[in-house]
């Protein structure tokens, strides 16, 4: 177990969790909040920074978006305030790496549950159901994936987005992996790209901005199914039973519909029903 910046108060919170767990060789003791259990001086949280509708840093240092209420209702059951949160910005290819640091305790960034990422993380959730989709320019005529043979493509490093392009249903476009979508949005309006895929949420959140407005169109294809779950470093299975109880009880008490009108309502984006938790759509 590694000792940072011990308190008075955390020593014996710490004094009390070591006599607990004996010599159990729990490592949870990390960078990500002051009590590996909540309620302690701060959480971090890994979001995107660049997502509207989702997780976005905005000009005045605010963040807004669904898997930030998602996050800031999490942390709230965790027994940390919004004041409590110190919001880390955790890119698709870097959130396996930022959960096995400790960097964050949990991450909440349009993050697809599959069986490869399950190796290196556990998931909790899923708290929604999203599908990769192809935005193009108001004028083209790409509407399927199978007009993208040869065609420039823009996704993601690290996302499942990239990776179904290439094992699935364009392996013959020319694939651009950028390190944001923002970077693919710039991409496409500039013509250096014929189009971006990734989740229909994330992309109907950017056609909706205001300096996009009519510029880009979705192309309406279901292409995979992505179930976003909440991800914590492995074998955290604590904090994953905690999160799964507080996305349980916001879906019961109508705080997730509420977040997904204000943050969906403006991109009209038609999401899914809330998933119940443990059930994947494959
Ligand atoms: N949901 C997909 C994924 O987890 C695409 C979005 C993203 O890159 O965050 O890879």
């Amino acid at each position: 177990m590694k000792l940072r910046k011990v308190t008075a108060a955390s020593a014996a919170v710490l004094a009390l969790a070591l006599t607990a767990t004996a010599c159990g060789g729990d490592d949870s003791g990390d960078n990500a909040s002051s009590s590996g259990s909540g309620g302690g001086d701060k959480i971090k949280i890994g979001i995107k920074y660049d997502q509207p509708g989702l997780g976005l840093k905005t000009p005045d240092g605010s963040f807004t978006g669904f898997d930030v209420d998602v996050a800031t209702y999490v942390a709230k059951e965790l027994g940390y305030k919004p004041d409590q949160i110190e919001w880390i910005e955790t890119k698709s290819a870097d959130r396996e790496n930022a959960l096995a640091r400790g960097d964050v305790k949990f991450i909440a960034a349009t993050y697809s549950i599959n069986d490869e990422r399950a190796q290196k993380v556990d998931f909790a959730g899923p708290y929604l159901l999203a599908h990769q989709d192809l935005l193009v320019k108001a004028d083209s005529d790409i509407s399927d994936a199978t007009d993208l043979n040869d065609k420039k493509l823009c996704s993601v490093a690290g996302s499942t987005s990239a990776q179904n392009v290439k094992k699935d249903f364009a392996p013959k476009a020319q694939l651009r992996e950028l390190g944001t979508y923002s970077e693919c949005v710039a991409a496409l309006q500039s013509g250096a790209v014929d189009a971006l895929t990734t989740d229909d949420s994330i992309l109907a959140g950017y056609a909706s901005q205001d300096q996009y407005k009519g510029k880009f169109k979705l192309a309406g294809l279901k292409l995979s199914n992505e179930n976003y779950g909440i991800g914590v470093k492995k074998g955290d299975t604590e904090t994953v039973n905690k999160i799964n109880d507080a996305l349980e009880k916001m879906v019961g008490d109508k705080a997730w519909e509420k977040a997904v009108e204000a943050n969906f309502g403006p991109a009209e984006y038609k999401n899914e029903p809330a998933p119940k938790i443990g059930d994947l759509v494959k």
